[in-house]
């Protein structure tokens, strides 16, 4: 079996020895003619020099795996007709747990209450988690671990997605329940693809369903907010933090608002990054699969967008 990996060359050294442990029986290359490929391992900045990648020569491929688990900048591209399937991992889903497990008890024990100035602050004492409600948008592999994690820790959760997809000890919100679901939402955690219906979801008036002081947590993807009608948001308060993973433009560009605002905090897309140890055996399942005509995992669904 011939793999193109068609990834930024400087991810060869990370990826190469672990795929190829996990996947002995493949040959895996960096470059070769398109015709001679069973499959490519894709991830974005590839080719180099921002030109999108021309699939059609690659008329043999019967999988092109994303190493990563946003495939928005792939799944629309027009010459792609091989089955295209995106990463879930044990490593990402950990640290996407991780990330927003963490920054949502920065939010729920108030934690920037408690400046070093001098000032007793006992009036501040922070609610059990029982009595703080979280609502994660986008109960997917990751989503849904979001919630339940931070359902085991005794949250009142409640999951919004497309379809109502239940996870066990949250509350299952569908389509339609979104002005419920953000009405509720002291922490919101928002891990949902960026496709047409995500795109700019989180606006003036959706912001203002929050209620008053909220944290909001977004490593899912920037093109859900609308920034401007985000900072107005912080800067009257509904939105008491904003912990970002993701923009609108990346690398978020230094004179940016978000950047000096008081109550954002910037993180540089770093909320769970694909790791080869964990992922290597994912993609070697799927390449077996591929090769032997069996169902693939994690396929994406083109009209969806996810
Ligand atoms: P999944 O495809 O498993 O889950 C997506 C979830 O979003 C599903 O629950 C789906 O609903 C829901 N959804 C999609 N569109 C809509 C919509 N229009 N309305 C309501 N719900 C919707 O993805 P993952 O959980 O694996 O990943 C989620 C995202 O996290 C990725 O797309 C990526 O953008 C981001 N990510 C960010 C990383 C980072 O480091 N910042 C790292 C990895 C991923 P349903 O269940 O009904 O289909």
């Amino acid at each position: 079996m011939r793999v193109l990996f068609a990834a930024p060359a400087q991810g060869w050294d990370r990826w190469s020895g672990p795929l190829r442990a996990a996947c002995p029986e493949m040959e895996l290359l960096q470059d070769g003619a398109p015709d001679s490929f069973d499959a490519l391992i894709y991830a974005p900045g590839f080719p180099a020099g921002g030109a999108a990648l021309d699939f059609t020569p690659f008329n043999r491929a019967r999988l092109v795996q994303s190493l990563w688990a946003g495939v928005e900048r792939i799944v629309g591209n027009p010459t792609l007709t091989q089955p295209l399937c995106r990463m879930v991992d044990p490593g990402l889903r950990q640290g996407m747990v991780e990330y927003c497990v963490g920054w949502a008890m920065r939010g729920h024990l108030v934690m920037d209450s408690y400046a070093q100035d001098g000032v007793w602050r006992n009036d501040v004492v922070p609610p059990l988690a029982a009595e703080r409600r979280v609502t994660v948008l986008g109960t997917g592999a990751l989503g849904g671990a979001v919630a339940q994690a931070l359902a085991a820790l005794g949250f009142d959760v409640a999951g919004w997605s497309a379809s109502g997809r239940a996870v066990d000890g949250v509350t299952a919100l569908a389509g339609a329940d979104l002005g419920a679901a953000l009405a509720r939402a002291e922490i919101l955690i928002s891990l949902l693809p960026d496709t047409d219906a995500t795109r700019g979801l989180l606006d003036a008036d959706r912001l203002a369903l929050l209620p008053r002081g909220a944290t909001l947590i977004n490593p899912g993807r920037g093109t859900l907010i609308v920034e401007a009608d985000l900072l107005a948001a912080l800067d009257r308060g509904q939105v008491g933090l904003a912990v970002l993973d993701v923009f609108q433009t990346e690398p978020l560009p230094p004179a940016h608002a978000f950047w000096s605002h008081p109550r954002v905090i910037v993180t540089p897309h770093i909320a769970a990054e694909t790791r080869p140890s964990t992922a290597a055996p994912v993609v070697a399942e799927n390449l077996r699969r591929a090769m032997d005509g069996r169902a693939l995992l994690h396929l994406v669904d083109r009209a969806r967008g996810y």
